[in-house]
């Protein structure tokens, strides 16, 4: 057994576990994520790693005070699994962990990777929510990035996902796609809009170094809307999901009340976190902890020491500040005005240049004791947290 980098945890917060499930059925044009071509013959031996993994870095940590608010199975395409595979590492997390009575249990989804049973059994193994990545309703956008289904799949996956008792569910949709016109965009949400999901996520294209829509990029005019359409599109979202009755809790996010996404309000919040599996990463006591990457090395390294963490990072003081103003500006509720001014360390909100500027120019505001990053600057939030960093 390798000697354990896990930290001592004190606090009593509840807890989120992230579940990564490395395998899709092809590897979208745009995706950089730590996701490969299934092949069936390993998926069996990363599950038995997996559930290993849950139970060992449970025990050891003796975390059983903690309680869990959230479990995300996430990748890749977690539904591509067999349900029983599914609801086994449910069962291991379970098992190590004890869960808050109304926790909320999330898996990705993909259209074309579902089908009734399989919803079914997910259902009354206690998944809560699912999140289906649709992306565009167009088949020539979706066929242009690689995706593998169709729009009307993903409008069947969506009835299914209806008819199994699903009751609060998510869309993923993209824009800034090569090819993508502002009529397309428009009819996508409006499309999104009227199947009527719990909560809508849309997000812009990133180009992602590495990726075969990078490369191409690289190479020729793939006809990307401009910076000021896609500044648009981004806008037209904002305004149409707000219409349509949408609260925007964050900056790509969209929920109607209640059903906010639990899971990713603790990473905004910056609560701690567990992540098993290939390339996951934890947040616990003031340390990031990073799995092996590579499933089968990840597979490996559990076998034979007993756990897949490859190394950690302990954050200073600055580096905490830093993170929870980047993550808590995300969120449209913003951060106590007294947190913010502990982190820039000032008495004042004026005391700061930089601070007195942009809420001189509308970019902040505060409300309601919050400072927070208003309308007009959410089209450049990134570049304001990074001006305020
Ligand atoms: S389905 Fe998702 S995780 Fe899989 S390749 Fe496409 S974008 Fe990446």
């Amino acid at each position: 057994m390798k000697p354990s980098l896990e930290p001592k945890i004190l606090n009593l917060e509840p807890l989120g576990l992230y579940i990564h499930i490395p395998y899709c059925l092809s590897r979208c044009h745009y995706c950089d994520f730590n996701t490969y071509r299934v092949d069936t013959a390993a998926v069996q031996q990363y599950l038995d790693g997996l559930a290993q993994e849950i139970t060992l870095r449970a025990t050891a940590m003796a975390i059983r005070d903690r309680r869990i608010c959230s479990v995300f199975f996430g990748g890749g395409t977690p539904s591509i699994l067999q349900a029983s595979q599914l609801i086994d590492v449910l069962d291991h997390c379970r098992a190590a962990f004890t869960f808050e009575d109304d926790v909320e249990i999330s898996l990705e989804a993909n259209p074309g990777t579902v089908d009734l049973p399989k919803l079914r059994a997910l259902w009354e193994a206690g998944v809560t929510r699912l999140s289906v990545g649709v992306q565009a309703v167009q088949d020539r956008l979706l066929r242009r990035i690689g995706r593998v289904h169709t729009a009307s799949e993903a409008e069947q996956a969506f009835r299914l996902m209806r008819e199994a008792g699903f009751d609060n569910i998510n869309l993923d949709l993209m824009f800034g796609l090569p090819g993508q016109s502002m009529g397309d965009w428009v009819e996508t949400l409006d499309w999104a809009i009227g199947v009527g999901p719990e909560h809508i996520s849309a997000y812009g294209l990133i180009l992602e170094e590495g990726t075969p829509l990078y490369q191409e990029h690289r190479e020729g005019e793939i006809g990307l809307p401009d910076e000021e359409t896609e500044a648009m599109m981004y806008q037209m979202a904002v305004d149409r999901l707000r219409d349509a009755g949408f609260e925007q809790y964050e900056i790509s996010n969209f929920a109607c009340p209640g059903f906010r996404c639990r899971h990713n309000l603790v990473y905004w919040q910056h609560q701690e976190y567990f992540g098993f599996g290939a390339g996951a990463h934890s947040f616990l006591a003031g340390r990031r902890l990073y799995n092996e990457l590579l499933p089968a090395r990840y597979v490996c390294a559990i076998a034979e020491h007993g756990t897949a963490v490859a190394g950690s990072e302990e954050l200073s003081a600055e580096m905490l500040r830093s993170e929870r103003l980047m993550l808590g500006l995300r969120l449209r509720t913003g951060l106590d005005v007294q947190v913010f001014k502990d982190i820039l360390g000032v008495e004042d909100l004026s005391a700061s240049d930089r601070v007195a500027r942009l809420l001189d120019d509308g970019f902040l505001c505060v409300e309601e004791g919050r400072v927070q990053i208003t309308e007009r600057g959410l089209l450049v939030a990134n570049e304001l947290i990074v001006q305020l960093l």
